[in-house]
Order: structure tokens, then C-alpha cells, then sequence
């Protein structure tokens, strides 16, 4: 093939060169793209695996870039931590979310990710507050997603926005578990409502019986800490089977629906309701 001969190296530079060009031309459109606002939500549905009732969706954002077209979160995301702009763009993208989800039926809840570089910052829980007041969004349907290395960069500043958030009534849910490095005991003094198991563990749950051992462990330990399991990245009807047999709660991946553009929620929600 046409690739084999070009050899690996100069694809590799290739590569490298192009990632290189598209970070230095998002970075500089960021800052413009957030006034303009550019980006969109999508919204990924969650379901019950015992029911398969739905229970919420959670808000993935997209940047429609004018030259590059969709420029996904892992690279713009970062980028804006980077030059200081996530605190406008994330107050942008949960605005967005936030009147959306408030549309709803009142018992599905949104799930927004909270960017690392938030996690620790003293001022984020009350200004979560406050956009959501602004949109008439009631904090018992918002639920934080916060990675386990986010929270674990800095437990003790973490710990006050969860407990800030906590108090307010919004939900907090512990994303990407299993791909850091936290022990059990560390998460053990948390106000965690919600443990999503990381997709790297789902993948592997049905080929390795080590893998399926260790969710079962997560499944267990969420079960006697009262809080809900979720996992992500379910592309298989093999996947699905086997977690509901551990018995995690809540699902989301693929083969349930991909993230979904804000104008076809309506349909969805009304497809999942008749069922
Ligand atoms: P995440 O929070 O772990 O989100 C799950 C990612 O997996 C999403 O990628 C989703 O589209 C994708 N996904 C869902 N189901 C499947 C599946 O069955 N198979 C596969 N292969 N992938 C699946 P996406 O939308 O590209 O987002 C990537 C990451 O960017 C997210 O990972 C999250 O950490 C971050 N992100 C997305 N939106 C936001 C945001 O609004 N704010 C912040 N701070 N971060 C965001
Ligand atoms: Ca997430
Ligand atoms: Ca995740
Ligand atoms: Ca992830």
C-alpha cells in the first residue's frame, strides 16, 4: 500500500507536523471562537441497565472550527486550560447545556465535565451556582463530572468544591475511574454520588476475567458506600449483558446512542418515554 512505502518516519513527522499546525491555529482562534461562540453541545444519553429506562444525558462539547471543521474537546479543551480561557468557555458551555436540559422532563438529569484545572479553583462551585439559578436549572438535576486525577492533583481544594457543590445540591460523579491512580481508602471521605467506570475496563470486560473482577470490585464498593456505578464507552451487546449481570446501575456508550445534536433530544426523549 501506498502508506507502507512512504515507511513509518515520514508518516510520523507527518503526523506530528499536522497536530502541531492545528494546535497553533486553535489556540489562536479560541479566544475569538469564544466570543463568537462558536461551539455546540452534544449530549450522550444514560441509561438504567436493570430498566433501560433513560436517566439523563451527559454534555459533550463541540467546536465547529470555520477552516479545520470539528475540532473535538481532548484538544481544545486542554488548550484553553492552557491560555487561561476555561473559566469563560466553561461558563459558556454549561450556560448552553443548562437550557437545554431544563426543557427536559424534570427527572433526567444533565451531566457537564468539569475541566481539571477548575476542580482546584476556590471560586468554581459558586459560579456552577450560579449560571445554573441563571438558567433555571435545579441543582439536584446537574451532576459534576470530575476526573480521579483532577481530584486527586489537589485532594484537599477538591474536597471544598465537592462539598461546596454537595451543599448546593448538585451531584458529583467521579469520571474516568480506574485509569488513575487513586486507592479506595483516598476516595473513601468524599460527598461522591456517582463512580463512572473508565472505558478501558469495559472494553476488556467480556475477553479478560481480570477485567470483569476488578468492575465487579468498583460495582461492590460503590454498592456499599451508597453511591450509583455508571459505565461508558458500551459498544457491544456482550458488554452490556455482562455489566447488568455485575450489576451496574447505569450505562452509556455507542451502542446505546452516540452523543446526540441538541435538536433530536425531543424525539429521543419521546422514543424512550413510550417505551
Ligand atoms: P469523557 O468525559 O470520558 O467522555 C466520554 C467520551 O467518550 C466522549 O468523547 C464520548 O463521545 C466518547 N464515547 C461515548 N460513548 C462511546 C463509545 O461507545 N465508544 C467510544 N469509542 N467512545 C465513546 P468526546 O465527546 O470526544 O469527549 C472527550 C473528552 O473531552 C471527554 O471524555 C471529557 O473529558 C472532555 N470533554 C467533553 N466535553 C467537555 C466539556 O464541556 N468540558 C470539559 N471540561 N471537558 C469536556
Ligand atoms: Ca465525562
Ligand atoms: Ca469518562
Ligand atoms: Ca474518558
Amino acid at each position: 500500500a501506498k502508506a507502507k512505502a512512504r515507511g513509518g518516519i515520514v508518516l510520523f513527522s507527518d503526523e506530528l507536523e499536522r497536530v502541531a499546525l492545528r494546535h497553533t491555529i486553535v489556540s489562536h482562534d479560541l479566544r475569538a471562537a469564544i466570543e463568537s461562540d462558536a461551539f455546540q453541545m452534544a449530549f450522550q444519553p444514560i441509561v438504567d441497565l436493570r430498566t433501560g429506562a433513560l436517566s439523563g444525558f451527559e454534555a459533550l462539547a463541540r467546536w465547529r472550527h470555520p477552516e479545520l471543521g470539528s475540532v473535538p474537546p481532548d484538544v481544545f479543551i486542554p488548550m484553553a486550560e492552557k491560555s487561561g480561557l476555561i473559566a469563560p468557555l466553561s461558563a459558556l458551555l454549561l450556560r448552553r447545556a443548562a437550557r437545554a436540559a431544563r426543557d427536559w422532563p424534570s427527572h433526567l438529569t444533565l451531566s457537564f465535565n468539569l475541566s481539571a484545572a477548575q476542580t482546584d479553583q476556590p471560586g468554581t462551585a459558586l459560579a456552577i451556582l450560579s449560571i445554573i439559578e441563571d438558567c433555571g436549572l435545579p441543582p439536584s438535576r446537574l451532576e459534576i463530572e470530575l476526573t480521579e486525577t483532577a481530584v486527586l492533583a489537589d485532594l484537599a481544594i477538591a474536597t471544598r468544591t465537592i462539598s461546596g457543590l454537595a451543599t448546593a445540591g448538585i451531584h458529583i460523579s467521579l469520571d474516568d475511574f480506574g485509569a488513575g491512580y487513586s486507592s479506595f481508602g483516598q476516595l473513601c471521605d468524599l460527598a461522591l454520588d456517582k463512580v463512572k467506570i473508565d472505558k478501558s475496563f469495559v472494553d476488556r470486560i467480556v475477553t479478560e476475567r481480570r477485567a470483569a473482577s476488578i468492575v465487579g470490585a468498583i460495582i461492590g464498593m460503590c454498592d456499599g458506600l451508597n453511591m450509583q456505578c455508571v459505565a461508558e464507552g458500551i459498544e457491544t451487546q456482550a458488554q452490556f449483558d455482562k455489566l447488568r449481570a455485575l450489576g451496574c446501575h447505569k450505562g452509556q456508550g455507542y451502542l446505546i446512542s452516540p452523543p446526540l445534536p441538541e435538536e433530536e433530544l425531543i424525539g429521543f426523549i419521546a422514543r424512550a418515554e413510550r417505551k
